[in-house]
Parts: C-alpha cells; structure tokens; sequence
C-alpha cells in the first residue's frame, strides 16, 4: 500500500539501492553481460528474493552493482536516481549511506567518489527540492581489522573534511563475525577525537556481544542491533542513553538473522521503550520499499499505525542533520494527521 506518512529512511545502501534498469543499462554498455542472459534473469539473480544462508553470503550480491560504481558519471546518476525514487515514495529524508573505498577499482580515490556521490545527491535534490538527504559515509570490515587499517582511517579523516559539506556522518558496515567487532576500535577511536556523528553495524547474524560493542565505542544509533533484545541488561543501558536503532526487518529475514516478520522482535523492543526505526537496507537486493515494510508492519508483526508515526518521530530525533533541520523535521511528522 501507499502510506502518506513523512517517511524516513536511515539505513539505506546506495550500492544496493540502484535501480534495475539502470544496473542492466550499464552492465550492457560495459560489454558485461554475459551472453544468453535477458533482463529478467539478470534482475532476478542480481537480488536475494529468498532467504539466504547469512549476511555474508548476502553480501556477495554487491559485487555485481560495484562492478560498475567505479565511474564518476555514472556514480553521479546513480545517486541522483535515488534521490529522485526516495521523494517520489514521499521520502521526506533520507540517510544514504557507501563505502568509498569500495569504488577505487578503476583509480578513483575515495575523495573523488564522495565527491561524485556530493554531486548526485545535489542535482537530485535540484529536481526534488522538497526532500532532505544526508550522506553516511562507511568504513569497512572485510577480514582481520588490520587489512584495510589505512583504507578505513582514511575514511575516517575524510569524514571530517566533508562533514557539513555534503557528508552527515560515519559507519562501519560490511561482513560480520570475522573477527570481534570490538577490534575496529580504532575507526571510532579517531572518529571520537574528530568529534563525528556516527553509527555502527552490528547485533545483526552475530549476537548482543557486537551490540554492546557498538554501544562501548559511543556510538548512539546501532545498524540492525535487533540482537539486544535477547540481552536485558544491554536493553537497559539503551533505554537509559537514548539508543536508536535502524531495523531493517526485511534484511535480517533474508539474511537469516530473524526467522520470520512475526518472530522479529521490534515490536517487543518497541514497547519496552527503545527507540526503533524501521528501514530498508538495500532497496533493490532486497527488492522493497518503506511502504512495503509498513505493510509487513502493521499486517505481520503487530506494530499500529500509531507505532509507526512514534517510530517516525525516534527516526527524525536522530537524523544526523544540524539541530535546527532536525527540529524542523520533528515537527513535520509530529504534525501529520492520520
Ligand atoms: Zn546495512
């Protein structure tokens, strides 16, 4: 269904979130289809429809879009595409979240990839001025923390360059349970000292250990984090310092970190207090919408249309925008009238 709520969306990928048309249309131009293959089975095998074995195993799907965000324009249009698909669903603001030392294969520096990201997002707010998008910028977990130290740090500093020139904040995404979350402390150690907004993957597949993770690098919003509720202490510290978390239901069912939209436990969290946001991670992967999860939301897993305009407050109270923006963008969906 189509809901008129002022939508917020906080976790989204933009490597996940590029639009089929569009990944085919390149992939054709770029001589990288492989012969025989047609549109529609190229789309099907580019998305995780069904479950599968884990976040891990889900994340070898970003292979095939990154494969062709090594280009500056056409990392400007994919952006800009977003933009525009996230005010055409009445996204009212949206958090776009990559990693930029993920499209450096073809000599881009991560510096010219924020760059083109800056520029997308730019020219599509030009055509939908009515929207408000930030930029997260991700570091990556990838194997030991020492592989990509550098790479990460990097992003880190870069962060601080653009931070209010185009970029919000700071995450860490990527594979999980490679080694302890705890050992990327030096991302968030250095992100303190800079005094960055950030949030961080985590309590996804792996379990409350990487909740309390993220929580002892000070991080005020968790990715995922569902994994606190089979922790009661851990759900007390977050109710005590104000946590938000960015629940993606349709992801952690895909990935398998949550057997079913009505065993999900955001509803329960919900009603002990904690602040819970409902997100869509990857909108192509995934092949879903908000309107989509609001649907799953209110049909499977309990949540009323009450529960959502209080989820949509806890998400536009920690929107990583400047204090005024964000007072605004309180009062804008504190206003709606169902
Ligand atoms: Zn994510």
């Amino acid at each position: 269904m189509k809901y008129t709520y002022p939508k917020i969306e906080l976790h989204l990928h933009l490597d996940g979130s590029i639009r089929p048309e569009t990944v085919w249309e390149l992939y054709q131009k770029e001589g990288l289809v492989a012969d025989g293959v047609d549109y529609e089975t190229f789309t099907r095998d580019a998305a995780v429809l069904e479950p599968c074995l884990d976040v891990n195993d889900c994340l070898t799907k970003f292979d095939l879009p990154l494969k062709i965000m090594q280009d500056r324009e056409y990392i400007v249009r994919i952006t800009k595409e977003l933009v525009c698909d996230l005010a055409e669903q009445g996204v009212v603001h949206g958090e776009i979240r990559f990693a930029p030392q993920l499209h450096t294969q073809k000599g881009l520096s991560q510096k010219e990839v924020i760059e083109a990201v800056i520029e997308g997002k730019e020219e599509g707010l030009k055509l939908h001025p009515e929207i408000s998008i930030g930029l997260i910028l991700c570091c990556m977990s990838i194997g030991l923390e020492t592989v990509n130290k550098e790479e990460n740090l990097e992003t880190v500093r870069l962060c601080k360059e653009y931070l209010g020139k185009g970029v919000n904040a700071l995450d860490l995404a990527g594979a999980e349970g490679i080694v302890p979350l705890r050992n990327f402390h030096y991302i968030f150690d250095l992100a303190r000292e800079l005094e960055l907004p950030f949030t961080c993957h985590g309590g996804d597949s792996q379990d409350h250990e990487t909740v309390k993770d993220a929580m002892d690098f000070g991080s005020l919003r968790i990715g995922h984090g569902h994994a606190v509720y089979e922790a009661p202490e851990l759900c007390e510290r977050a109710i005590k310092n104000d946590i938000t978390f960015e629940i993606c239901p349709t992801s952690n069912i895909r990935c398998q970190s949550r057997e079913s939209y009505a065993a999900h436990p955001v509803k329960k969290l919900l009603d002990m207090g904690i602040r819970v946001t409902i997100n869509t991670d990857n909108m192509t992967i995934f092949d879903v919408t908000l309107d989509d999860e609001y649907d799953r939301c209110l049909e499977d897993m309990g949540f009323t249309e009450d529960d959502i305009l209080k989820m949509l407050v806890y998400s536009a109270e920690a929107a990583f925008l400047p204090a005024e923006e964000k007072a605004k963008l309180v009062e804008k969906v504190k206003a709606y009238k169902k």
